[in-house]
């Protein structure tokens, strides 16, 4: 027999097992539901293998987890005749944070100080390294079902590294000895442990033997009706088989008869994976057929964007021998994730009006999810619509309205949502849109996030009137109120119009007479099919390059304002000068609009009028 290999752990499993040994996380109970949650993975993922493989290591063994607690050696021992590891796999596996459960901490780990080390671990749990809160010694005795594979041991005391030895006679699958620390001696007992197993044992889908006596019976908590389980189970039951340490901000328990027989047990995080830097959530709604679990992650299941809901679907209409490579073409599976999703849609659509605070607070964080839906779930576009919100200019920043609530307030006479994507609130009101809209008493939609844009382009219209930006040429506000005041008239701003479209070239397609400005001089209006602010973002991001061929705009001027009225008097009088005013004019336009891609130019300029001016006030 060879001698035995050490290894160091990889610098991120140091930096984790250092945090979970050394901080006073007092739930250290938790490393029971993660040992067992794991070994119940690994007896599902033997059970699928073995529809597969004809060749299994060990193939007559029971599916199930037997736990052994002995007070006098002081140790708790999990096994199970799941996979088991391979040597390699070892190393892969316990070795490193290549895998999902501690990849989150580690992640949340760089972001957070160092007060917050011991609360994230509450937050994320570390998965096979939580043994080391209880145990200076854990050994973990394993034989993969592979039948080439070596019978080994796993020894670590989580400090630097761990030894890998062989260690003949195995049985398939994983054995966790764990040599509990002198302050954890507790876990030894039966009692101790009986008690922690009993709050979700009941959802693991094998039989678990504590001491030899079966503990559990397999329950299916969705074929029971809502008033046979209790929040603590519901709660209990979404920990469990989502590896999850929230408390979920929404639950559905639902049961259909037509079209589908169907059970379903929904639950919306409250927490969003994704906006911890971890990379795309994995699809995490089981389908099962009457109990059986056919796939714990569907991928197409449910529609992409509903990927950080959780839960389970169980459907008798499937057929029991479905596969899972058939599944994921099967008309039946299709149906089903479409009815399934549509009640949740119209479920959330409830939840939102009846607590919208709650709600709110829900959207909040998952909002990103929704966008994507509009932009990619073509059936429930309209449906992932009413749960969009946004500020406007008829909220008080930082709250928001729906779509139907726009379209329910709408004015008489306005046929058309009004939007305008910007970065800010400030950047919106302070900028020469949104006035016109609002002295017209017109709701505008103020939109944040370059994503937007992609959203009310697919969206197109909501309730059947059209999602139009304020800055589009396509729209015609009629007579703006203020029409007081000296104006130029058309003929003045026909030639005004002509002289400053030579003087600003090829990027103007045209200057025209506004009807909409109150106090700003001009503005840019962005024609169909010309490139936005927003797009041009992109386009950038995407392909580093810094010159786009610029957007060709329609700029409006306001033929009262004392600028444009004087700018046409000065350019008989001094043509230079008035052509730096106009180019200037523009640029501000340009600014506001977010298309001026030369700001120095602009820089140049102003010191220029500058200078100009101090000339001509000291002479
Ligand atoms: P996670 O389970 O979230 O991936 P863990 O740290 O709990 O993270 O486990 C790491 C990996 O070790 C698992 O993904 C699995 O591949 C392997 N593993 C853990 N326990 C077992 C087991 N009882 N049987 C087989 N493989 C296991």
């Amino acid at each position: 027999m060879s001698s035995p290999q050490t290894h160091e752990f990889q610098a991120e499993v140091k930096q984790v097992l250092d945090i979970v040994i050394h901080s006073l996380y007092t739930d250290r109970e938790i490393f029971v539901r993660e040992l067992v949650s794991n070994a119940a993975d690994a007896l599902e993922k033997m059970r699928l293998t073995q529809l597969t493989e004809k060749e299994i290591f060990d193939s007559n063994l029971d599916l199930d987890i037997q736990i052994t607690t002995d007070e006098t050696a002081g140790t708790i021992t999990i096994a199970d005749h799941g996979i088991g590891m391979t040597r390699d796999e070892l190393v892969e596996n316990l070795g490193t944070i290549a895998h999902s459960g501690s990849k989150g901490f580690a992640a949340a780990l760089k972001e957070a100080g160092k007060a917050k080390e011991a609360q994230l671990i509450g937050q994320f749990g570390v998965g096979f390294y939580s043994a080391f809160m209880v145990a200076d010694e854990v050994k973990v005795y394993t034989h993969s079902w592979r039948p080439d594979a070596e019978h080994l041991c796993w020894t670590s005391d989580g400090a630097t590294g761990y030894t890998i030895e062989e260690a003949p006679g195995q049985r398939r699958g994983v054995r966790i000895v764990l040599k509990l620390k002198e302050d954890a001696k507790e876990f030894a007992q039966k009692h101790r442990i009986e008690g922690i197993l009993k709050r979700y044992s009941n959802f693991v889908g094998f039989p678990i033997l504590l001491n030899g006596e079966r503990l559990n019976t397999v329950e299916a908590i969705w074929l029971k009706s809502k008033d046979e389980v209790t929040d603590e189970q519901y709660n209990e039951f979404y920990k469990f088989t989502s590896h999850a340490f929230d408390t979920p901000a929404y639950r559905l328990h639902f049961q259909a008869d037509a079209p589908l027989v169907i059970n379903a047990l929904l639950f919306l995080p409250d927490t969003n994976m994704e906006a911890f830097g971890m990379g795309q959530t994995e699809p995490g709604v089981a389908l099962y057929c009457k109990k059986v679990l056919i796939d714990a992650q569907p991928p197409k299941l449910l529609p992409e964007w509903m990927r950080f809901v959780r839960g389970v679907i169980d459907s008798e209409d499937l057929p029991l021998n479905i596969s899972r490579e058939s599944m994921q073409d099967s008309a039946l599976v299709r149906k089903l994730g479409s009815v399934v999703s549509k009640r949740l849609l119209k479920f959330l659509d409830k939840e939102a009006q009846d607590d919208a605070t709650k709600y709110q607070a829900f959207y909040t964080k998952f909002s990103r999810f929704f966008k994507e839906g509009v932009a990619t779930d073509f059936d429930n576009r309209e449906a992932i619509a009413k749960l969009l919100r946004f500020e406007s200019s008829m909220t008080a920043k930082g709250e928001v309205v729906s779509l139907a609530e726009y379209v329910g307030r709408m004015k008489e006479g306005q046929d058309k949502i009004y939007y305008q994507v910007a970065p800010s609130r400030t950047a919106i009101e302070e900028g020469p849109y949104v006035d016109a809209f609002k002295s017209k008493g017109y709701e505008v939609l103020y939109l944040f996030e370059t994503i937007d844009e992609y959203v009310v382009s697919s969206l197109r219209e909501f309730d059947g009137k059209t999602l139009i930006a304020v800055n589009s040429d396509q729209i015609d506000l009629g007579d703006d109120a203020t029409t007081e005041g000296e104006s130029l008239s058309d003929d003045q701003i026909t030639a005004l119009g002509s002289w400053m479209k030579e003087k600003l070239g090829d990027a103007v397609e045209s200057v025209r007479a506004s009807k909409r400005l109150g106090n700003s001089p001009a503005l840019v209006l962005t024609p169909d099919g010309e490139m936005t602010a927003q797009m041009r973002q992109m386009m950038r991001a995407m392909s580093k390059e810094d010159e786009l061929p610029p957007t060709k705009v329609i700029v409006e001027v306001n033929p009262r304002h004392p600028i444009i009225r004087q700018l046409n008097e000065l350019r008989d009088k001094d043509a230079d000068s008035a052509a730096l005013i106009s180019e200037q004019v523009f640029d501000n336009a340009l600014l506001s609009a977010g298309l001026l891609d030369h700001p120095e130019r602009m820089i140049r300029r102003t010191q220029q009028i500058m200078e100009n001016l101090l000339s001509k006030s000291l002479s």
